[in-house]
């Protein structure tokens, strides 16, 4: 390929709504294009990456057995009606009517496709197990699209949906999806771990997220020094906690004046954020509730959706109409249920609102106060590990894959029966595993980049290599010398770019390291003179000279 016939719009400028250096060099490298919030084109350059990570996860997900089919993205409601996510999934699923008043969807995953079309053609035990994926487009009305291609409304995933005669089939599914991501992770050249995930809306219990390790990771992860216990913050489960402390103090009640934050109140009384108990309200279905958690802990909402199902905190006028004073909210007084944080429930002589403006009290304790614990917050670094080997450390990391075992959720709702072995009529058991194409092209280059531009790991490098002739428009000696090496490439199937502008060599070095291709060669008068051709890695400083008649040979071992 010649870049004059090859669309590269590289660009110096940084683009002002770029936060992050993946969304930063994916638009000033031209791979991607805004289109619209959360809608991107991609560029040749941009497609040509994406068909290289599509390509190593088709080959291995036809390596495991999977089958490749192609779904609609415009989903009927009357499928979403019938698994009863038509009214639970929210605003991310964006709906609309045909001309015939017909209520449609745009499809945000495919479980409910899927089932629909398995139940047509699943009559017996004996087909068993089947996996089925699909590389399509998805759409979901993010409510923040933001980084680019990371968290974008449209995007493409990997979805593969597997069905099982009982649990055990599904587990061997399972564990073998768990190793095919495994492999295509390791190809895509990711530095990645798998984590323990909580299912969310999407059903199931056993669930394992698979995050590319990255500052700019918008999920935290924790790991034990002690053990291999990895787990996505979200579903680190804490233990109920003995006791250890004994109350000493009387309590006192303290003017606090216009200190209405943890953070203010522990510096004004100067004491520790965790000898200070915190309030928080919200709202469920039926009732207001005060969760309690230690001044150092946040809430982890998944937690308290998994106890009380939907929630919202409550706003400034109804904790109000509630007789509470927001910032000075206590344990005390409350006319609503407490749940109290195991982690706070084992406090004693703590600090903690007074329920009247501008006062806390000190020296409290839990004595005579009706509660309820639970497990409530957030892991932070330094935790006990779960597994009792150990202390959390706590990364961020961009979530590219996720594995669930889903259960009969779908397939019984949809009806994916199968007849069994004894001739009765059996409901198989599901599995989903979804990987996200798009983003995983954003999340290496979170990992592999300098100060130059991207450096693309060879699999999924949009070229293998670039040659930057100087002068080959006007030395007909480099020109014949670049001519012959970039036949010689093509003709043994190397993926080589030839930048043959009229362009001073500074701004196409410039260019081949913004897009980040991993071996260069640069062919000059000078280097000729010595018959010899200049090589450089992506990834490295030095420049090697190569001999021209040994440059493929060369080439061809640095591409093994
Ligand atoms: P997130 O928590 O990041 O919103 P999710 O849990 O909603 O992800 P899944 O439903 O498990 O995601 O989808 C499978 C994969 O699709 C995710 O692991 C992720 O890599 C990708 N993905 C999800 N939402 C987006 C998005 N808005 N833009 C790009 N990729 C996405
Ligand atoms: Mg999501």
């Amino acid at each position: 390929m010649k870049t004059t016939k090859f669309l590269i719009p590289t660009q110096k400028e940084v683009p002002n709504d770029a936060q992050i250096i993946s969304h930063q060099l994916m638009i000033r490298a031209g791979l991607i294009s805004k289109l619209a919030s959360g809608l991107y084109s991609y560029l040749p350059m941009g497609v040509r990456v994406l068909r290289k990570v599509e390509n190593i996860i088709r080959q291995e997900m036809n390596k495991s057995g999977a089958q490749e089919v192609l779904m609609p993205i415009v989903q009927p409601a009357e499928l979403w009606q019938a698994s009863g996510r038509w009214d639970k999934y929210g605003a991310e699923l964006l709906r609309f009517t045909d001309r015939h008043q017909r209520e449609f969807c745009l499809g945000p995953t495919h479980e409910e496709v899927i089932t629909h079309l398995v139940a047509q053609y699943l009559r017996s035990y004996k087909q068993l197990p089947m996996n089925f994926y699909q590389i399509q487009t998805k759409f979901r009305d993010e409510i923040r699209p933001r980084f680019g291609v990371m968290r974008s409304r449209e995007f493409i995933m990997k979805d593969a949906y597997s069905f099982h005669l009982d649990q055990a089939s599904l587990q061997q599914t399972y564990e073998a999806m768990y190793q095919t991501y495994s492999n295509i992770f390791d190809r895509l050249g990711l530095d990645y771990r798998a984590v323990l995930a909580d299912s969310g809306s999407i059903g199931g219990d056993t669930s394992h997220e698979f995050h590319v390790l990255a500052e700019s990771g918008e999920d935290a992860i924790c790991f034990s020094d002690g053990s291999n216990y990895a787990a996505n913050i979200e579903k680190v489960a804490f233990p109920k906690q003995e006791k250890t402390c004994a109350s000493t103090l009387t309590e006192e009640r303290v003017p606090t004046k216009k200190k209405t934050s943890i953070k203010d109140v522990a510096k004004f009384l100067n004491v520790k954020e965790l000898n200070c108990v915190k309030i928080l309200i919200i709202k469920t279905k039926n009732s207001f509730k005060a969760l309690a958690l230690r001044g150092d802990h946040e809430l982890n909402e998944i937690k308290v959706h998994n106890l009380f199902g939907d929630f919202e905190f409550a706003t400034d006028s109804e904790i109000k109409n509630l007789d509470l004073k927001k910032g000075f909210i206590g344990i005390k007084d409350l006319n609503i249920d407490l749940i109290v944080d195991y982690s706070a429930s084992v406090l004693c002589d703590f600090i903690c609102g007074a329920n009247e403006w501008d006062y806390h009290l000190t020296g409290v304790n839990w004595q005579g106060i009706e509660f309820v614990d639970a497990d409530l917050r957030n892991a932070v670094e330094g935790d006990d590990s779960p597994d009792g080997k150990g202390k959390l450390m706590i990364k961020r990391g961009i979530e590219v894959g996720h594995i669930f075992q889903l259960g009969t959720k779908y397939s019984s709702a949809m009806k994916v029966n199968v007849i069994g072995e004894s001739g009765k009529a059996v409901t198989t058991t599901m599995g989903c595993y979804g990987i996200g194409v798009t983003r995983i092209i954003a999340a290496s280059i979170e990992q592999n980049y300098d100060d130059k531009g991207i450096i693309f790991p060879q699999a999924i490098a949009p070229f293998q290599i670039v040659i930057v002739p100087i002068n080959y428009n006007k030395s007909t000696r480099v020109k014949a010398l670049t001519d012959k090496l970039y036949q010689q490439f093509i003709e043994v199937g190397i993926e080589v770019l030839l930048d043959d502008r009229k362009e001073r060599a500074g701004i196409m070095f410039a260019d081949s390291e913004l897009l980040g291709i991993p071996h260069r060669i640069v062919i000059s008068d000078t280097h000729a003179d010595n018959g010899n051709v200049e090589y450089k890695a992506r990834n490295k400083t030095d420049k090697i000279q190569v001999k021209f008649d040994n440059t493929l040979s060369f080439i061809q071992s640095k591409l093994i």
